[in-house]
């Protein structure tokens, strides 16, 4: 099918100013004709670059975790990429970031019933974790669901042991509370080091690293696996102490893990960078319509589909635009942000940076939360902006998707946060689940993303190619449309 947009109804449609005139054309006549050039790449299985050009550099350098050399490496390939392309205007930005360190990690229970009785319990160190020392910490370990059991348990249970946080996989915002907060509550009660069971609801064994804010004590996830054991030892040890006439109870002990990290942390060490891709417009080039994704991963996996996948959406949706006949009026601004996954540098820079401009930005919007089959995005903006939206969205993006609009009371991804808070009509871009085909809950993110986010696991193969290409053309078609509005 080649025309998906009747620009007869097209021109009915009133959004922004009165259109110019585009030798003879009607403006909003030419857009309706650049987004069906778009759309008719939706379907073309042919073009694998958004995929290939992700897998080239991911291959070539591995993870992107902000400040470190595979970082620095991974912009200079962008930067040399989008050189290639005329019509782009490509920079770095300064941003100052910590550097953290994992280096060498384990953890290890005993459990003197088995053979040999010293069992690996594949753990991740948590992002901004101090260090255990070089002999580590060994400590009983006693599993929480919750902050309140945390307290309920208080000082005399907690002191000199190992908490763990259990709680099972709900959201990631349910969830994800334990790991930034979990080491700076258990240190209240006396806890020498935390451990958080993974935030995913599906595990093969996989732990999922993360941040979590800087404790005098470490932290480190394990897997789900792993946690279900420790609570089933303690519950049983528990047992036995009421009531020793259980049967095996003298073989029940308290669950006792050896936690040794290595970790280390510089404060503002590393001056790194954004990456900026512009495509000028037309005619009004000093308004701006921002696509983005972040460019840092953690140092686990490469990275590919957090967020490797949405940057490149962005950067291949500025391509496909690249090579169509006509511009749009305003500037299309790529931006792959730094920091994302520790404390946001990059776009505080990129505010401060840019802090006289903001005003130009018409719109932004970030990709963050996997890039399966497209479905819509969480918009931050006024009702009038919204209504607008979603009238487009129906109007162009019913065939590939990424269409549906929903009103976010927040700002809707975390790099375009200031944005959004300074006044700009802000979108987060959102896929359906990638194995259920689910429409995305509130508060954004998908079941089927969290099996592979924060792991070894996320490598190239997460992604579809298919799919990365309907991600792009859908962010192409909302950069073209907002930009020619
Ligand atoms: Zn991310």
């Amino acid at each position: 099918m080649k025309s998906y947009v009747n620009v007869c109804f097209l021109a009915i449609l009133a959004f922004g100013d009165a259109s110019p005139v585009y030798g003879g054309t009607d403006m909003k006549v030419r857009s309706a004709q650049m987004v069906n050039l778009l759309l008719d790449n939706a379907g073309n299985v042919n073009d694998t670059s958004v995929w290939d050009s992700l897998a080239e550099m991911t291959d070539l350098y591995g993870h992107r975790m902000t400040g470190h050399i595979q970082y620095d490496r991974s912009v200079s390939w962008v930067i040399g990429d989008a050189k290639r392309y005329p019509s782009f205007t490509a920079w770095e930005e300064p941003v100052t970031v910590n550097v953290w360190n994992r280096n060498t990690e384990y953890a290890q229970m005993n459990i003197p019933t088995r053979s040999p009785p010293t069992v690996d319990l594949p753990m991740l160190g948590l992002g901004q974790s101090i260090g255990t020392g070089p002999e580590g910490i060994e400590a009983d370990v006693i599993p929480v669901e919750t902050f309140e059991d945390l307290e309920a348990l208080g000082n005399s249970t907690i002191a000199g042991n190992i908490v763990l946080f259990c709680a099972d996989f709900v959201s990631y915002r349910d969830n994800a509370k334990y790991r930034f907060s979990g080491a700076s509550m258990a240190e209240k009660y006396g806890a020498v080091a935390v451990l958080v069971q993974s935030i995913t609801g599906y595990s093969l064994m996989t732990p999922h690293t993360g941040a979590m804010n800087p404790a005098s004590i470490p932290g480190a996830a394990i897997t789900i696996e792993d946690s279900k054991l420790i609570q089933r030892m303690y519950n049983r040890y528990n047992e036995a102490q009421k009531n020793p006439s259980i049967p095996n109870s003298e073989k029940f002990i308290k669950p006792r893990v050896k936690l040794v990290m290595n970790a280390e942390s510089y404060e503002n060490a590393k001056v790194s960078s954004n990456i900026i891709i512009d495509l000028k417009g037309s005619d009004k080039s000093d308004e701006i319509v921002l696509i983005s994704g972040h460019f840092d991963s953690w140092d686990v996996g490469v990275g590919a589909m957090d967020d490797g996948g949405g940057a490149f959406s962005a950067y291949g949706a500025l391509k496909m635009i690249a090579n169509l006949p006509a511009r749009p009026s305003r500037t299309i601004r790529v931006v792959m942000w730094n920091n994302e996954e520790t404390l946001g540098r990059g776009m505080y820079a990129y505010t401060e940076a840019h802090k006289d401009e903001i005003s130009k930005h018409i719109f932004a919007m970030e990709s963050d939360v996997g890039n399966f089959n497209p479905w819509g995005m969480q918009v931050m903006g006024t009702d009038d902006a919204i209504a607008k939206l979603d009238a487009l969205g129906k109007m162009f993006l019913t065939t590939v998707g990424g269409g549906n609009i929903t009103k976010s009371d927040d700002p809707p991804d975390a790099d375009i946060e200031t944005l959004c808070n300074m006044g700009v009509t802000c979108g987060g871009f959102e896929p359906l689940d990638k194995y259920t085909q689910a429409i995305p809950l509130v508060p954004a993110g998908t079941e089927g993303y969290f099996r592979f986010h924060h792991t070894q696991a996320d490598r190239m193969e997460v992604l579809d190619k298919n799919q990365l290409r309907a991600n792009s053309v859908a962010m192409a078609v909302w950069a073209y449309i907002l930009a020619d509005q």
